[in-house]
């Protein structure tokens, strides 16, 4: 071995660069937060050539001339002064790395004036050099240029992506920083173009601002508090949620951070109204006393822990559930609020939700609870192990959906319905259309509409003196499948059903070395699973109620599954009861006789299912008749 060196300070910050800015967005954001540190109440941010030129201007409280050479030197802040600062940071920046690391990458100048002062200053240093050191006239606050980023550094222009991906990055670091300082005027144009200006006015309108002007249309507010903590923002309505998760952003304490536990937990928290790989998008923002969180985590500052990760979960679940209820409130779509104590499986994650102690990772497995919580009615349930379910409109011999379905030859819905007599039944009719949405009953709303036919052969039509009612015959017979299955489940966890022949597949080594983990229990929901030689398995046996399943979609569920970390008994068997009932649910664009259509809507009532379908589709939309009056021209 070579002679031990004490490395240069030009080496040491261009190794030490290499962990706070490895790209443009991240010189971004440590100039933006140095800017937000500030006290700027304005920032503007203009980036060019894929974010090899940035240029950041603040009205913040500026640097003093002399202090302008110490600002660029290693471990230089005026931030915090000593060990016992850390455990109570209120800046986003702390640790006095960024300046130098920039600077030693880069050719930087920096101009800034304080207020108090009558003339300001700039020094300009170029890959830890400084170039240039001068008083100059300047407005209050401060400006920073960084030009020919990584010029001195060739692996890292290298890895440099297009111009427009690392822009990409930038714009949506500036649009979280929009939303987590709503009082800041912030602005960022690229190449002359503007991307996002939001005026510093508050959440709602850098709401606006940064995720679009039907934020308030496609966006719920939600909130929730304690003494000393709340939790409040944004989150997508279902039917605009994403198919990716780059439209989440958590905010602690005014800081943009990133959290597994909490963002499952979120997701979680609405999964059961969400399409199969939809996220929520959401801005939501978490403010805890600053002791209770440590920010202190990762070098660049993204990833928190928190001292009291139930008591945010409960926030959590309170403001998205109460959310949920609300929009089962709105006028268009129709649906319901799902009571607390609801016992089915479909619901779980609410109920767990609700459910401060268990983590994340914990979850699923919790969802063994209603496989034992859910048996009052064994028997009853148990029979619908034995039938169940698949084709309520194409019996097969051996199952039948449920009561004889050519017997009844109703007329209307109603006759259908007052024909069974039962007390349930009647009460539901009798419950008069209120006017004001909140005490509005879905189900009795459907129940005093007239059907009236079909329309593409897909939606079933109900008309009332004053709305038509559109329902979705396969996502509503998907829901009863679905619940029938989990039912089924519910009562009957240990019978399995053997596979005429086992099926056999093959994953990669990283996921066999995942599933061989979690093999116990995956046996122990029904499925036999042995592994072969290599990365084969053979899957022998699966539960009854899911004798019809997909096998190859459950494997691809079972592994993305493991992979996401968010693997548990209750999300493989939601997945696959999803699946099954899918499948085996009358599709649309299928002619079923009006009988059948009503039986379906008499049961939509009756059972008074969610009125979204698994996967999170809606199964009923109305339609006023004032609104077709419009189109016509009958009313303005
Ligand atoms: P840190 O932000 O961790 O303190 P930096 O290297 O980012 O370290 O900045 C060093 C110091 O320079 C800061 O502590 C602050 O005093 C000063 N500074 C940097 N940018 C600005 C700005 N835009 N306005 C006022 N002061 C700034
Ligand atoms: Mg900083």
């Amino acid at each position: 071995m070579s002679k031990i060196n004490v490395l240069g300070q030009e080496v040491f910050n261009r190794i030490a660069a290499g962990e706070v800015v490895d790209k443009p967005a991240s010189v971004v954001k440590e100039l933006v937060e140095n800017s937000v540190d500030s006290g700027a109440t304005s920032i503007d941010i203009t980036v060019k050539d894929g974010g090899r030129y940035i240029k950041v201007a603040d009205n913040g409280c500026g640097i003093e001339y002399s202090d302008l050479k110490t600002a660029f030197m290693p471990h230089a802040t005026s931030k915090i002064k000593d060990l016992s600062d850390l455990d109570a940071i209120s800046t986003l920046g702390f640790r006095g790395e960024a300046l130098p690391s920039i600077a030693s990458v880069a050719h930087v100048s920096l101009t800034s004036r304080r207020k108090e002062d009558e003339t300001g200053g700039r020094i300009v240093i170029e890959n830890g050099k400084v170039l240039e050191e001068t008083v100059v006239g300047a407005p209050c606050g401060t400006t920073v240029i960084v030009s020919d980023l990584f010029a001195n550094v060739p692996a890292r222009l290298k890895f440099l992506r297009s111009a427009r991906s690392e822009e990409g990055e930038i714009a949506s670091l500036v649009q979280r920083f929009i939303l987590a300082n709503h009082n800041v005027a912030i602005s960022l144009t690229t190449e002359d173009k503007e991307i996002y200006r939001s005026e510093g006015k508050g959440l709602e309108e850098a709401a606006f601002a940064a995720l679009g002007e039907n934020v308030l249309k496609e966006y719920d507010y939600i909130h929730a508090s304690v003494p000393g903590s709340e939790v409040y923002g944004y989150i997508s309505k279902p039917a605009f949620s994403k198919h990716n998760r780059s439209y989440q952003t958590l905010i602690v304490n005014g800081r943009y951070v990133v959290n597994g536990d909490i963002s499952f937990w979120i997701y979680n928290c609405c999964s059961h109204i969400l399409m199969k790989r939809q996220y929520p998008a959401y801005a939501i923002f978490i403010n805890v006393p600053p002791d209770m969180v440590d920010i202190n985590v990762h070098p660049s500052k993204m990833e928190v822990k928190f001292i009291d990760l139930g008591g945010i979960k409960r926030l959590l679940s309170k403001a998205i559930n109460e959310s949920l209820a609300r929009t089962s409130s709105e006028p268009k779509l129709i649906e319901r609020e799902i009571p607390a104590d609801e016992k089915t499986f479909g619901t779980d994650t609410l109920r767990f939700a609700a459910d401060d102690s268990i983590g994340a990772g914990e979850i699923a497995l919790a969802g063994e609870t209603p496989f034992t919580d859910v048996r009052e009615n064994a028997d009853e349930t148990k029979s619908s192990v034995v039938m169940p379910v698949r084709s309520m409109f194409v019996p097969t011999s051996e199952r039948e959906y449920r009561a004889p379905l050519k017997n009844e030859q109703s007329q209307t819905f109603a006759e259908v319905t007052r024909e069974k007599e039962k007390p349930s039944q009647y009460s539901l009719l009798k419950d008069i259309l209120s006017d004001t949405e909140k005490e509005r009953d879905s189900y009795t709303d459907i129940s005093r509409h007239r059907y009236c036919g079909k329309l593409f052969n897909t939606y079933l039509l109900l008309e009332s003196h004053d709305e038509v009612i559109l329902i979705d015959q396969h996502a509503a017979h998907e829901r009863m499948l679905y619940d029938d299955l989990v039912k089924a489940v519910e009562a009957g966890r240990n019978t399995v059903q053997d596979l005429l022949l086992p099926y056999i597949f093959d994953v990669s080594y990283s996921e066999a070395e995942l599933i061989d983990s979690h093999l116990s229990e995956i046996r122990s929901i029904g499925f036999t699973l042995e592994r072969l030689s290599g990365n084969s398995y053979s899957l022998s046996s699966v539960p009854l109620a899911l004798s019809d399943m997909d096998l190859s979609g459950f494997v691809s569920d079972m592994t993305e599954l493991l992979k996401r970390g968010s693997f548990g008994k209750s999300a493989l068997l939601k997945n696959s009861l999803m699946q099954s009932a899918c499948k085996a649910a009358i599709k649309g664009e299928t002619d079923i006789t009006d009988d059948d259509a009503k039986l379906l809507i008499r049961d939509i009532c009756e059972r008074r299912i969610e009125l979204f379908c698994p996967h999170g589709r809606p199964i009923a939309v109305r339609i006023k008749k004032t609104e077709i009056e419009k189109w016509f021209k009958r009313i303005v």
